[in-house]
């Protein structure tokens, strides 16, 4: 609580009363909170990488006469973590512009299905790679939604590639898509590590993830499940998720046809 008296004078300046303004400000503190927060993690986010560029090109710039294999090595390391800070850079723009967008822009009539053929297309080759099947069960139904093509297209990616980023080889995805009632319903299901129970509400935060060290070497921001979130809030749906250890993970997103104005 803020207590802020305004005192009340007379000619003489002799205060004659207080006017008291009571403003509960656990709310503002909350959201001040979880700003400063996210700036200070953002910042430890983006030095990471900065701070191993700088340091494999001082060494290259020191060692003229590298073995060419050595060279390259370190080469391939700065270009790999300049698409770390370019992803999570992406990431964190398309975090604020969600967060900011009061009303809804470039919507159009979406097929879901069409935007899980492209989904499906731009991360067969790290399926490929560990030889998961990805298999989508789609009703005849007509699955469209009036939304913004980008906003789908970021739901369905972000859950397919979860779900084939932490599902070892020979794992199982499995996508459906279908109509209940009012909602467009997108299941993403794998049979892969899972989430521990102790994790499982704490996933959609900012930078959150069970195994951070893991997450970083297969190339994730920890960003990816918290804008699907807010996607999904913006889109008035919901999201949730069943998940056993070693067992696998289902995120099941819901979005109503038709939304409130
Ligand atoms: P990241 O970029 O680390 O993948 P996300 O926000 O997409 O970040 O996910 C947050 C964390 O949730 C991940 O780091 C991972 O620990 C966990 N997670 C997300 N999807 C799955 C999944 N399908 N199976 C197991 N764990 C998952």
């Amino acid at each position: 609580i803020k207590l802020d008296p305004v005192y009340l004078q007379n000619n003489k300046s002799i205060i004659i009363g207080s006017i008291v303004n009571i403003e509960d400000i656990t709310e503002r503190v909350r959201l001040e909170n979880m700003r400063s927060d996210f700036v200070a993690n953002v910042s430890h986010e983006l030095k990471t990488p900065l701070t191993s560029i700088s340091g494999f090109a001082e060494t290259l710039k020191m060692n003229e006469d590298m073995e060419p294999e050595t060279r390259k090595r370190f080469l391939d390391i700065i270009d790999g973590e300049a698409n770390r800070l370019r992803r999570l850079i992406n990431d964190i723009l398309t975090l604020s512009f969600i967060e900011n967008e009061e009303q809804s822009s470039n919507e159009e009539v979406v097929n879901i299905y069409d935007v899980y053929k492209r989904v499906e297309a731009m991360v067969k080759n790290n399926a490929d790679t560990k030889n998961i099947s990805i298999f989508c069960e789609c009703s005849s139904d007509d699955i469209s939604i009036s939304a913004n093509r980008d906003y789908i297209k970021q739901i369905m990616l972000n859950l397919v590639d979860n779900a084939v980023k932490y599902t070892p080889s020979d794992g199982k995805v499995n996508v459906s898509i279908f109509k209940d009632g009012g909602n467009i319903v997108i299941k993403v299901k794998d049979n892969g590590m899972g989430i521990p129970e102790e994790d499982i509400d704490r996933i959609f935060e900012r930078f959150y993830r069970v195994d951070k060290a893991r997450s970083r070497e297969i190339g994730g921001t920890g960003l990816g499940l918290a804008i699907v979130k807010h996607i999904v809030i913006h889109l008035q749906g919901t999201i949730n998720v069943e998940s056993k250890v070693n067992e696998g993970s289902t995120f099941t997103v819901k979005l109503p046809i038709e939304r409130k104005l």
